[in-house]
């Protein structure tokens, strides 16, 4: 986080920041995401994610890709090098073959059981996602999100995290990143009916109350990370627990996983 901080106050963007901070997220295999993940009904990792740059509204997102260590750095790239926002599956893959990310070597031994997971966990529809939002020193947001998705998942299932507008969403006044059961936040708006509710004047926190209310009123239950122009920064959940952190330049580093 303090690396993330430095960055920030060194003039870095919001972009790259929020890349930087999911694709380390990615690699530690703590979380489930990139080497954290969990394999699919059929008895493999797929990954999803997705980026949004708030001052361009410049997007990109693979799903259901397959062994890639940091999918977050393939979505930038179909920001960055195609005409799409979206790619899945094989052709996700052939892209990022061709571009030259780095795939994972030997699938069998590279993914790992995030912190608080057993292995008889995996066969249960837990999930987790990564996520950060990014205020930078030219006052412009950027969000990304990135997930192995809920355990056990059926073969090809996406969530929320790789849908621009529902995991994540970025724009000249908010960004919003998103996690919880996918299926539910699709069905409530997810993260750009926050978004129009900021743009109306809602504040931020009322705004992911009403959307989390919805998702609590399907069935579900998720969490949301945003950081405002204005530098205002919410971590709302209503699940059991969400591991998040904060920095900014006026408030110190905050940390915790459940209600303190
Ligand atoms: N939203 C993710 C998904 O449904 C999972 C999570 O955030 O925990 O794939």
């Amino acid at each position: 986080m303090e690396d993330c901080q430095s960055r920030l106050a060194s003039g870095t963007t919001a972009l790259d920041v929020v890349e930087h901070a999911v694709a380390k997220m990615e690699t530690c295999g703590l979380y489930v995401a990139g080497r954290g993940s969990a394999p699919n009904s059929a008895g493999y990792v797929e990954l999803d994610a997705s980026i949004m740059d708030g001052s361009t509204r410049a997007a990109g997102a693979v799903a259901a890709i397959r062994d890639v260590v940091n999918p977050v750095q393939v979505a930038r790239g179909v920001m960055e090098s195609t005409v799409h926002i979206m790619l899945a599956g094989n052709g996700a893959l052939a892209f990022a073959r061709q571009h030259k990310f780095e795939e994972v070597a030997d699938a069998e031994h590279y993914y790992m059981l995030p912190v608080g997971v057993t292995a008889d966990e995996i066969k249960k529809q837990k999930h987790g996602t990564v996520g950060a939002v990014a205020l930078d020193q030219s006052g412009q947001v950027a969000a990304a999100t990135s997930t192995g998705g809920t355990f056990a998942k059926l073969e090809g299932r996406v969530g929320d995290t790789p849908l621009v507008g529902a995991g994540t969403w970025a724009d000249d006044g908010v960004a919003i990143s998103c996690t919880g059961t996918g299926e539910y936040i699709i069905r409530a708006g997810g993260a750009i009916s926050i978004a129009c509710k900021v743009r109306s004047g809602t504040s931020l926190h009322a705004a992911i109350d009403q959307m989390l209310a919805e998702v609590k009123g399907l069935g579900g239950e998720a969490g949301v990370i945003a950081v405002t122009k204005n530098g205002d920064i919410a971590m709302i959940y209503n699940s059991q627990g969400m591991k998040r952190a904060a920095v900014s330049a006026s408030k110190p580093l905050v940390v915790a996983t459940f209600e303190d």
